[in-house]
Protein backbone atom coordinates (compact mmCIF):
# COMPACT_ATOMS: atom_id res chain seq x y z
CA UNK A 1 0.00 0.00 0.00
CA UNK A 2 2.53 2.53 1.31
CA UNK A 3 4.38 2.05 -2.07
CA UNK A 4 1.39 3.79 -3.88
CA UNK A 5 2.45 7.30 -2.46
CA UNK A 6 5.99 9.37 -3.18
CA UNK A 7 6.63 12.86 -2.45
CA UNK A 8 8.36 14.80 -4.44
CA UNK A 9 12.42 14.43 -4.58
CA UNK A 10 14.56 17.59 -6.10
CA UNK A 11 15.36 14.76 -8.86
CA UNK A 12 12.08 15.18 -10.15
CA UNK A 13 12.87 19.37 -11.10
CA UNK A 14 15.54 18.54 -13.27
CA UNK A 15 13.54 18.69 -15.77
CA UNK A 16 12.97 22.71 -15.06
CA UNK A 17 16.20 23.63 -13.64
CA UNK A 18 18.38 21.30 -14.77
CA UNK A 19 21.16 18.39 -13.73
CA UNK A 20 24.06 21.10 -12.59
CA UNK A 21 21.77 22.60 -10.07
CA UNK A 22 19.95 19.47 -8.34
CA UNK A 23 23.36 18.42 -7.74
CA UNK A 24 24.51 21.45 -6.44
CA UNK A 25 21.70 21.18 -3.65
CA UNK A 26 22.30 17.86 -2.76
CA UNK A 27 26.21 18.85 -2.00
CA UNK A 28 24.26 21.78 -0.08
CA UNK A 29 21.97 19.40 1.60
CA UNK A 30 25.17 17.07 2.63
CA UNK A 31 26.27 18.83 5.65
CA UNK A 32 22.86 19.57 7.16
CA UNK A 33 21.40 15.59 7.40
CA UNK A 34 19.38 14.70 10.52
CA UNK A 35 19.09 18.27 10.89
CA UNK A 36 15.75 18.48 13.31
CA UNK A 37 13.81 21.81 12.19
CA UNK A 38 10.09 22.94 13.27
CA UNK A 39 7.84 25.75 10.84
CA UNK A 40 5.10 27.11 13.08
CA UNK A 41 2.62 29.02 11.70
CA UNK A 42 -1.13 29.43 12.46
CA UNK A 43 -3.39 27.65 9.43
CA UNK A 44 -3.21 24.33 7.58
CA UNK A 45 -5.23 25.58 4.36
CA UNK A 46 -6.30 28.97 3.35
CA UNK A 47 -3.51 31.52 2.33
CA UNK A 48 0.15 31.61 0.89
CA UNK A 49 1.87 30.73 3.80
CA UNK A 50 -0.22 27.32 4.15
CA UNK A 51 0.44 26.64 0.68
CA UNK A 52 4.17 26.97 0.83
CA UNK A 53 4.33 24.94 3.77
CA UNK A 54 2.89 21.94 2.29
CA UNK A 55 5.28 21.55 0.27
CA UNK A 56 8.37 23.28 1.33
CA UNK A 57 8.17 20.92 4.52
CA UNK A 58 7.82 17.97 2.46
CA UNK A 59 10.75 18.92 -0.15
CA UNK A 60 12.55 19.36 3.12
CA UNK A 61 12.07 16.02 4.03
CA UNK A 62 13.02 14.64 1.18
CA UNK A 63 16.68 15.96 1.00
CA UNK A 64 17.01 14.48 4.54
CA UNK A 65 16.33 17.00 6.83
CA UNK A 66 13.82 16.26 9.98
CA UNK A 67 11.29 18.84 9.27
CA UNK A 68 7.96 18.93 10.97
CA UNK A 69 5.08 21.97 10.77
CA UNK A 70 3.11 23.21 13.72
CA UNK A 71 -0.02 25.39 14.23
CA UNK A 72 -1.09 27.35 16.92
CA UNK A 73 -4.27 27.20 18.29
CA UNK A 74 -6.23 30.03 18.92
CA UNK A 75 -9.94 31.65 19.95
CA UNK A 76 -11.64 33.64 17.83
CA UNK A 77 -10.81 36.38 19.92
CA UNK A 78 -7.02 35.57 19.42
CA UNK A 79 -7.52 35.21 15.84
CA UNK A 80 -9.43 38.88 15.28
CA UNK A 81 -6.34 40.48 17.00
CA UNK A 82 -4.17 39.11 15.24
CA UNK A 83 -6.04 39.89 12.16
CA UNK A 84 -6.19 43.19 13.14
CA UNK A 85 -2.17 42.82 13.57
CA UNK A 86 -1.75 42.05 10.52
CA UNK A 87 -3.48 44.99 8.55
CA UNK A 88 -1.81 47.24 10.65
CA UNK A 89 1.36 45.22 9.85
CA UNK A 90 0.18 46.43 6.10
CA UNK A 91 -0.44 49.98 6.96
CA UNK A 92 -4.11 49.89 8.61
CA UNK A 93 -4.72 51.68 11.97
CA UNK A 94 -5.08 49.27 14.91
CA UNK A 95 -6.14 50.31 18.66
CA UNK A 96 -3.60 48.50 20.51
CA UNK A 97 -4.75 48.17 24.13
CA UNK A 98 -3.05 46.32 27.23
CA UNK A 99 -6.29 43.73 26.81
CA UNK A 100 -5.23 42.72 23.36
CA UNK A 101 -1.51 42.41 23.88
CA UNK A 102 -2.17 40.08 27.33
CA UNK A 103 -4.82 37.68 25.27
CA UNK A 104 -2.03 37.68 21.86
CA UNK A 105 0.26 36.94 24.42
CA UNK A 106 -1.17 34.43 27.00
CA UNK A 107 -2.94 32.42 23.93
CA UNK A 108 0.63 32.15 22.69
CA UNK A 109 2.45 31.35 25.90
CA UNK A 110 -0.41 28.32 26.58
CA UNK A 111 0.80 27.07 22.73
CA UNK A 112 4.49 27.20 24.10
CA UNK A 113 3.47 24.43 26.84
CA UNK A 114 1.75 22.31 24.23
CA UNK A 115 4.54 22.61 21.21
CA UNK A 116 7.78 21.44 22.73
CA UNK A 117 10.05 23.58 20.11
CA UNK A 118 13.13 21.28 21.18
CA UNK A 119 14.90 21.60 17.66
CA UNK A 120 18.05 22.40 15.97
CA UNK A 121 16.06 25.19 13.40
CA UNK A 122 12.82 26.63 14.77
CA UNK A 123 11.29 29.10 11.77
CA UNK A 124 7.64 30.76 12.59
CA UNK A 125 5.71 32.65 10.16
CA UNK A 126 4.00 35.72 10.62
CA UNK A 127 3.31 37.84 13.72
CA UNK A 128 0.37 35.05 15.22
CA UNK A 129 3.27 32.95 16.42
CA UNK A 130 5.87 35.37 17.29
CA UNK A 131 6.01 35.37 21.09
CA UNK A 132 6.84 31.90 21.06
CA UNK A 133 10.54 32.60 21.74
CA UNK A 134 9.96 34.55 24.56
CA UNK A 135 8.87 30.94 26.13
CA UNK A 136 11.71 28.50 25.26
CA UNK A 137 15.40 28.46 26.03
CA UNK A 138 16.94 28.01 22.33
CA UNK A 139 18.60 25.10 21.03
CA UNK A 140 19.57 26.56 18.13
CA UNK A 141 18.97 29.72 16.00
CA UNK A 142 15.04 30.87 15.73
CA UNK A 143 14.20 32.96 12.59
CA UNK A 144 11.10 34.95 12.16
CA UNK A 145 9.96 34.75 8.75
CA UNK A 146 7.02 37.68 7.76
CA UNK A 147 5.50 37.15 4.48
CA UNK A 148 3.34 40.28 4.52
CA UNK A 149 4.00 44.14 3.04
CA UNK A 150 6.11 45.71 5.33
CA UNK A 151 6.66 48.79 3.41
CA UNK A 152 4.96 50.70 5.32
CA UNK A 153 4.17 49.14 9.14
CA UNK A 154 1.64 50.87 12.06
CA UNK A 155 4.70 52.31 14.29
CA UNK A 156 3.12 51.61 17.35
CA UNK A 157 2.61 47.93 16.60
CA UNK A 158 5.86 47.35 14.72
CA UNK A 159 7.46 48.91 18.25
CA UNK A 160 5.85 46.86 20.18
CA UNK A 161 6.72 43.35 18.32
CA UNK A 162 9.92 44.16 17.97
CA UNK A 163 10.38 43.19 21.41
CA UNK A 164 9.94 39.80 20.18
CA UNK A 165 11.47 39.99 16.95
CA UNK A 166 15.04 41.01 18.22
CA UNK A 167 14.82 37.92 19.76
CA UNK A 168 15.61 35.89 17.13
CA UNK A 169 18.57 35.15 15.24
CA UNK A 170 17.73 36.09 11.90
CA UNK A 171 14.28 37.70 10.21
CA UNK A 172 13.80 36.39 6.71
CA UNK A 173 11.56 39.15 4.47
CA UNK A 174 10.13 38.89 1.12
CA UNK A 175 11.68 42.08 -0.36
CA UNK A 176 14.63 44.46 0.66
CA UNK A 177 11.94 46.93 0.40
CA UNK A 178 9.99 45.61 3.64
CA UNK A 179 13.45 45.90 5.55
CA UNK A 180 13.19 47.12 9.10
CA UNK A 181 15.83 49.16 11.61
CA UNK A 182 16.65 46.01 13.41
CA UNK A 183 19.93 44.24 15.01
CA UNK A 184 18.87 40.92 13.95
CA UNK A 185 20.21 39.72 10.82
CA UNK A 186 17.57 40.42 7.82
CA UNK A 187 17.48 37.82 4.42
CA UNK A 188 15.00 37.89 1.54
CA UNK A 189 13.75 35.19 0.00
CA UNK A 190 10.80 35.47 -3.05
CA UNK A 191 8.27 32.16 -2.30
CA UNK A 192 7.88 30.01 -4.74
CA UNK A 193 5.26 27.70 -6.17
CA UNK A 194 5.23 23.83 -6.14
CA UNK A 195 4.78 22.95 -10.23
CA UNK A 196 3.44 19.31 -8.85
CA UNK A 197 0.65 20.16 -6.95
CA UNK A 198 -2.85 19.40 -7.95
CA UNK A 199 -3.21 23.56 -8.40
CA UNK A 200 -0.71 23.56 -10.50
CA UNK A 201 -0.32 20.25 -12.41
CA UNK A 202 -0.86 20.15 -16.18
CA UNK A 203 -5.01 19.55 -17.31
CA UNK A 204 -6.26 18.15 -20.31
CA UNK A 205 -9.27 20.74 -21.59
CA UNK A 206 -11.62 18.03 -20.99
CA UNK A 207 -10.56 17.96 -17.10
CA UNK A 208 -11.12 21.71 -17.06
CA UNK A 209 -14.26 21.76 -18.78
CA UNK A 210 -15.82 19.54 -16.54
CA UNK A 211 -14.25 21.09 -13.40
CA UNK A 212 -15.86 24.39 -14.38
CA UNK A 213 -19.18 22.85 -15.37
CA UNK A 214 -19.38 21.10 -11.89
CA UNK A 215 -18.92 24.38 -10.29
CA UNK A 216 -21.75 25.89 -12.93
CA UNK A 217 -19.71 28.30 -14.84
CA UNK A 218 -20.20 28.76 -18.23
CA UNK A 219 -17.22 29.04 -20.86
CA UNK A 220 -19.45 30.97 -23.64
CA UNK A 221 -17.80 34.28 -22.75
CA UNK A 222 -13.80 35.03 -22.07
CA UNK A 223 -13.60 34.00 -18.20
CA UNK A 224 -11.66 37.01 -16.42
CA UNK A 225 -10.79 35.72 -12.98
CA UNK A 226 -9.15 36.69 -9.67
CA UNK A 227 -8.97 33.72 -7.04
CA UNK A 228 -7.97 35.28 -3.46
CA UNK A 229 -8.72 35.07 0.47
CA UNK A 230 -11.85 37.50 0.90
CA UNK A 231 -9.70 40.24 2.43
CA UNK A 232 -10.11 43.83 1.48
CA UNK A 233 -6.33 44.01 0.77
CA UNK A 234 -7.17 41.95 -2.70
CA UNK A 235 -9.52 44.57 -3.46
CA UNK A 236 -12.64 42.43 -4.60
CA UNK A 237 -14.88 45.67 -4.80
CA UNK A 238 -12.52 47.01 -7.37
CA UNK A 239 -12.14 44.12 -9.74
CA UNK A 240 -15.71 43.99 -9.61
CA UNK A 241 -16.07 47.80 -10.88
CA UNK A 242 -13.16 47.41 -13.66
CA UNK A 243 -15.06 44.56 -14.96
CA UNK A 244 -18.21 46.48 -15.52
CA UNK A 245 -16.38 48.63 -16.87
CA UNK A 246 -14.54 47.18 -19.21
CA UNK A 247 -17.69 45.21 -19.83
CA UNK A 248 -18.94 47.87 -22.15
CA UNK A 249 -16.37 47.02 -24.67
CA UNK A 250 -15.88 43.61 -24.36
CA UNK A 251 -18.36 40.46 -23.25
CA UNK A 252 -16.99 39.06 -20.91
CA UNK A 253 -17.98 36.52 -17.31
CA UNK A 254 -16.14 37.57 -14.07
CA UNK A 255 -15.29 34.94 -11.61
CA UNK A 256 -14.00 35.62 -8.34
CA UNK A 257 -13.49 32.97 -6.64
CA UNK A 258 -11.93 32.69 -2.59
CA UNK A 259 -11.71 30.92 0.55
CA UNK A 260 -11.58 31.25 4.12
CA UNK A 261 -8.55 30.63 5.94
CA UNK A 262 -8.91 29.72 9.72
CA UNK A 263 -7.07 32.79 11.06
CA UNK A 264 -8.42 35.23 9.09
CA UNK A 265 -12.11 35.84 10.60
CA UNK A 266 -13.14 39.04 8.35
CA UNK A 267 -13.51 36.95 5.31
CA UNK A 268 -16.67 35.59 6.39
CA UNK A 269 -18.14 39.34 6.41
CA UNK A 270 -17.08 40.49 3.47
CA UNK A 271 -18.05 37.46 1.29
CA UNK A 272 -21.28 37.96 2.45
CA UNK A 273 -21.20 42.25 1.39
CA UNK A 274 -20.13 40.61 -1.93
CA UNK A 275 -22.33 38.58 -2.64
CA UNK A 276 -24.66 41.93 -3.53
CA UNK A 277 -22.89 42.24 -6.56
CA UNK A 278 -23.48 38.88 -8.26
CA UNK A 279 -25.38 38.57 -11.12
CA UNK A 280 -25.98 36.34 -14.43
CA UNK A 281 -22.19 37.01 -15.28
CA UNK A 282 -20.83 38.06 -11.97
CA UNK A 283 -19.94 34.64 -10.44
CA UNK A 284 -18.66 34.87 -6.83
CA UNK A 285 -18.13 31.64 -5.31
CA UNK A 286 -16.66 30.52 -1.58
CA UNK A 287 -15.17 27.14 -2.17
CA UNK A 288 -11.86 25.38 -1.27
CA UNK A 289 -11.23 23.80 -4.62
CA UNK A 290 -7.90 23.46 -6.18
CA UNK A 291 -8.57 21.47 -8.83
CA UNK A 292 -10.92 24.32 -9.36
CA UNK A 293 -8.43 27.38 -8.78
CA UNK A 294 -6.48 25.44 -11.24
CA UNK A 295 -8.72 25.13 -13.95
CA UNK A 296 -9.67 28.50 -13.71
CA UNK A 297 -6.28 30.17 -13.96
CA UNK A 298 -5.55 27.70 -17.36
CA UNK A 299 -9.27 28.73 -18.79
CA UNK A 300 -8.98 32.76 -17.98
CA UNK A 301 -8.35 34.60 -20.81
CA UNK A 302 -7.08 36.69 -17.75
CA UNK A 303 -6.06 36.62 -14.08
CA UNK A 304 -6.56 39.70 -12.05
CA UNK A 305 -4.50 40.51 -8.75
CA UNK A 306 -5.76 43.72 -8.10
CA UNK A 307 -4.16 44.29 -4.47
CA UNK A 308 -3.51 47.57 -2.65
CA UNK A 309 -1.19 45.79 -0.56
CA UNK A 310 0.66 42.08 -1.01
CA UNK A 311 3.38 40.33 0.43
CA UNK A 312 4.16 38.63 -2.92
CA UNK A 313 0.83 37.02 -4.21
CA UNK A 314 1.51 33.52 -4.92
CA UNK A 315 -1.69 33.57 -7.50
CA UNK A 316 0.48 36.11 -9.23
CA UNK A 317 2.78 33.05 -9.85
CA UNK A 318 0.50 29.98 -10.08
CA UNK A 319 -1.62 31.95 -13.33
CA UNK A 320 1.96 32.90 -14.77
CA UNK A 321 2.96 29.44 -14.57
CA UNK A 322 0.00 28.26 -16.74
CA UNK A 323 0.65 30.59 -19.73
CA UNK A 324 -2.18 33.08 -18.60
CA UNK A 325 -1.63 36.60 -18.39
CA UNK A 326 -1.77 38.45 -15.04
CA UNK A 327 -3.11 41.83 -14.04
CA UNK A 328 -1.61 43.02 -11.05
CA UNK A 329 -1.78 45.55 -8.77
CA UNK A 330 1.64 47.80 -8.62
CA UNK A 331 2.27 47.06 -4.83
CA UNK A 332 4.61 44.61 -2.96
CA UNK A 333 5.77 41.32 -4.35
CA UNK A 334 3.56 41.60 -7.37
CA UNK A 335 6.17 44.23 -8.61
CA UNK A 336 8.93 41.49 -9.11
CA UNK A 337 6.55 38.88 -10.55
CA UNK A 338 4.90 40.92 -13.21
CA UNK A 339 7.30 42.68 -15.59
CA UNK A 340 4.81 45.51 -17.02
CA UNK A 341 3.70 45.03 -20.60
CA UNK A 342 6.41 42.03 -21.05
CA UNK A 343 4.63 38.97 -19.14
CA UNK A 344 1.75 40.90 -17.61
CA UNK A 345 0.31 44.56 -16.65
CA UNK A 346 1.15 46.55 -13.43
CA UNK A 347 -2.03 48.57 -12.76
CA UNK A 348 -2.72 51.41 -10.24
CA UNK A 349 -6.21 52.01 -10.71
CA UNK A 350 -9.96 50.41 -11.28
CA UNK A 351 -9.56 52.55 -14.87
CA UNK A 352 -6.45 51.14 -15.56
CA UNK A 353 -7.25 47.52 -14.94
CA UNK A 354 -10.31 47.82 -16.93
CA UNK A 355 -8.31 48.95 -19.99
CA UNK A 356 -5.83 46.22 -19.67
CA UNK A 357 -8.96 43.79 -19.78
CA UNK A 358 -10.32 44.98 -22.76
CA UNK A 359 -6.98 45.32 -24.06
CA UNK A 360 -5.80 41.29 -23.73
CA UNK A 361 -9.76 40.15 -24.34
CA UNK A 362 -9.06 41.87 -27.94
CA UNK A 363 -5.81 41.05 -28.95
CA UNK A 364 -5.45 36.91 -28.97
CA UNK A 365 -1.53 37.23 -29.95
CA UNK A 366 -0.60 39.36 -27.00
CA UNK A 367 -2.32 37.08 -24.41
CA UNK A 368 0.20 34.73 -25.75
CA UNK A 369 2.64 36.10 -26.05
CA UNK A 370 2.80 37.27 -22.55
CA UNK A 371 1.52 33.91 -21.36
CA UNK A 372 4.56 32.44 -22.58
CA UNK A 373 7.02 35.13 -21.44
CA UNK A 374 4.77 34.36 -17.93
CA UNK A 375 5.51 30.62 -18.04
CA UNK A 376 9.56 31.51 -18.26
CA UNK A 377 9.70 33.83 -15.62
CA UNK A 378 8.03 31.41 -13.11
CA UNK A 379 10.18 28.70 -14.69
CA UNK A 380 13.34 30.58 -13.81
CA UNK A 381 12.29 32.39 -10.25
CA UNK A 382 9.77 31.04 -8.41
CA UNK A 383 9.87 27.47 -8.54
CA UNK A 384 10.05 25.94 -5.03
CA UNK A 385 13.62 24.45 -5.44
CA UNK A 386 15.11 27.64 -5.84
CA UNK A 387 13.23 28.59 -2.71
CA UNK A 388 14.50 25.04 -0.36
CA UNK A 389 18.05 26.52 -2.11
CA UNK A 390 17.97 29.52 -0.14
CA UNK A 391 16.63 27.71 2.95
CA UNK A 392 19.65 25.49 2.59
CA UNK A 393 22.35 28.17 2.16
CA UNK A 394 20.62 29.92 5.71
CA UNK A 395 21.11 26.97 7.55
CA UNK A 396 24.67 26.62 6.47
CA UNK A 397 25.15 29.96 7.44
CA UNK A 398 24.97 30.09 11.18
CA UNK A 399 27.59 29.47 13.42
CA UNK A 400 27.69 27.24 16.56
CA UNK A 401 26.63 30.41 18.67
CA UNK A 402 23.30 30.88 15.88
CA UNK A 403 25.27 33.72 14.91
CA UNK A 404 24.53 34.26 11.13
CA UNK A 405 27.82 34.60 8.63
CA UNK A 406 27.59 37.05 6.19
CA UNK A 407 24.77 35.83 3.90
N1 LIG B 1 -6.36 30.00 -2.74
C1 LIG B 1 -7.13 28.87 -2.93
N2 LIG B 1 -8.47 29.00 -3.07
C2 LIG B 1 -9.08 30.20 -3.02
C3 LIG B 1 -8.29 31.37 -2.83
C4 LIG B 1 -6.93 31.23 -2.70
O1 LIG B 1 -6.62 27.75 -2.99
O2 LIG B 1 -10.29 30.25 -3.15
C5 LIG B 1 -4.89 29.85 -2.65
C6 LIG B 1 -4.18 30.44 -3.86
O3 LIG B 1 -4.22 29.53 -4.93
C7 LIG B 1 -2.78 30.69 -3.28
C8 LIG B 1 -3.07 31.04 -1.83
O4 LIG B 1 -4.38 30.54 -1.54
O5 LIG B 1 -2.01 29.51 -3.34
C9 LIG B 1 -3.06 32.54 -1.61
O6 LIG B 1 -1.75 32.98 -1.54
P1 LIG B 1 -1.35 34.48 -1.84
O7 LIG B 1 0.11 34.60 -1.59
O8 LIG B 1 -1.82 34.86 -3.20
O9 LIG B 1 -2.20 35.36 -0.81
P2 LIG B 1 -2.45 35.30 0.79
O10 LIG B 1 -3.76 34.62 0.99
O11 LIG B 1 -1.32 34.55 1.41
O12 LIG B 1 -2.52 36.73 1.19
Amino acid sequence: MIDKYRIIQIEDYEKFVGAETIERIREKARPLQGLHVAHVNSTYYGGGVAELLSSLTLLMNSVGIKTGWRIVQGSPDFFSITKKMHNALQGGEINLTERKKQIYEEIIYENSIRKHLDHDVVIIHDPQPLPLINYYRKRGPWIWRCHVDLSNPNEELWDYLTNFVKKYDAVILSLKEYKQKLKTPQVFFLPAIDPFMIKNQDLTEKEIDERLEHHGIQTDLPLVVQISRFDHWKDPEGVIEAFKIARRQVDCTLVLLGNVATDDPEGEEIYEHLLKCREERIIILCHQDSALVNALQRRAAVVLQKSIREGFGLTVAEAMWKGTPVIGGNVGGIRYQIENGVNGFLVSSVEEAAERIVQIIKDKRLRKRMGQKARQTVMKKFLMIRLLEQYLDLFNSFEANFQLKSF
